[in-house]
């Protein structure tokens, strides 16, 4: 991972230096292991503090929104999906931004590695395929493979869609990966185990909404959540309001879902999400063969009206 740290430091030094943007946008180490912080650098001199490594997790493309600017970013290949539904969305302009691609070969849940060791952990190295970890009394090293965010498991989308300076050769994409298969389960339950299922899957939500502030997607000025002119839900912990802001929040992101896997990162309860997303990215696959955020020039489906549409229900 050194190598991309220094090609990042060195693409942002320069493009801030030769004035073609006014900040770039990249990760810092954070203040507690396996947490790495989004940071801007407006100067050359600032971009000494970014980093790259397994545990860059949260999706950059977060903070282009409705920006002026001039910006470079890095982004890895999920990012890069979201800066692409940005620009169709028009929350940024294309000639605004300067694309620091990372292939990206995965980043890692951090609840996974406190699992596997079930102690404080003090530090984490990344070292190739494996992750070093340190605590007070004890050393152990795990394989990166093991403790993959369930989301970059699957992924098939590795490599920056769009850019414009890539730090490394490309990486091979993932092939043959079964992206559905916790959704197919879900799909196969009756009413009642299907109710049950997302009952025990919010039971702990406590409405915090980290997961809609990290996703790229949820940048409405007011949430409808946040509404109280009308108050379209409830602003309790009422199991009914916590399930109604997750069903519409999954609605709002169909078809520009990109699978990032930032609001499952962001959770701090570590609740799914993605198992609500999920399933419409999977219907959007199978009735329309749409993958969100791969290329600017066309419009997801849902934001698209054909005449000769032949769902009777659209005349
Ligand atoms: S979803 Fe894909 S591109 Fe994004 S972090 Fe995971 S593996 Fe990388
Ligand atoms: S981040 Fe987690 S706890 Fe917070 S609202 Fe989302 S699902 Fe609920
Ligand atoms: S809903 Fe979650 S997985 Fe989908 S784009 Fe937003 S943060 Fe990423």
């Amino acid at each position: 991972m050194s190598g991309y740290i220094d090609k990042i430091q060195k693409i942002s030094a320069q493009l801030l230096a030769d004035k073609k943007v006014d900040m770039v946008i990249g990760f810092r180490k954070g203040t507690m292991p396996m947490i790495n912080e989004p940071c801007t650098a407006k100067e050359p001199d600032d971009v000494g503090k970014f980093v790259w490594d397994s545990f860059c997790v949260m999706n950059l493309a977060n903070y282009l929104t409705n920006r002026k600017e001039k910006i470079g970013i890095v982004a890895k290949g999920c990012d890069s999906r979201n800066i692409v539904n940005h620009i169709i969305e028009n929350k940024i302009e294309r000639d605004q931004l300067t694309i620091i691609g990372v292939p990206c070969t995965g980043m890692i849940d951090k609840n996974k590695v406190y699992s596997t060791i079930g102690k404080d952990i003090i530090e984490v190295k990344e070292e190739d395929d494996n992750i070093l970890v340190k605590g007070r009394d004890f050393e152990k090293t795990i394989n990166k493979s093991d403790v993959l965010r369930d989301n970059c498991a699957i992924c098939i989308h590795r490599n920056p869609v769009i850019y414009d300076e890539l730090v490394s050769d490309k990486v091979e994409e993932q092939k043959d990966v079964d992206r559905y298969e916790d959704v197919r389960k879900i799909e196969a339950m009756g009413s009642d185990e299907k109710w049950n299922f997302f009952d025990n899957l919010l039971a702990e939500c406590i409405r915090c909404y980290a997961c809609r502030n990290a996703c790229p997607l949820c940048y409405c000025p007011t949430c409808f959540v946040d509404e109280s002119r009308p108050q379209w839900v409830g602003k309790s912990q009422d199991p009914t309001d916590i399930k109604t802001f997750h069903l519409l929040r999954a609605y709002h992101c169909a078809g520009r879902c990109t699978d990032c896997g930032a609001c499952v990162s962001a959770c701090p309860m570590g609740i799914d999400v993605r198992q609500f997303t999920k399933k419409l990215e999977k219907d959007c696959f199978d009735l329309y063969g749409w993958e969100a955020g791969l290329t600017i020039d066309k419009r997801p489906p849902l934001d698209t009206f054909k005449p000769d549409d032949p769902e009777d229900f659209i005349k």
